[in-house]
């Protein structure tokens, strides 16, 4: 399975057993992304509040 990356449009693998919240990092652009629903499929980029 797997979901373009938001930043790079490279197919990210998500593993089957990833659960919502989950953070995966991008093989091409090393962004960082967060599984953000399972069903349907949305991975989003991970962005740490910092202020
Ligand atoms: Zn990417």
């Amino acid at each position: 399975m797997t979901t373009p990356c938001p930043e790079c449009t490279t197919a990210v693998p998500i593993p089957a057993d990833a659960i919502e919240g989950e953070l995966l990092v991008c093989d091409h652009c090393a962004v960082e992304l967060e599984l953000v629903s399972r069903t349907p499929l949305r991975i989003e980029v991970f962005e740490e509040e910092e202020k």
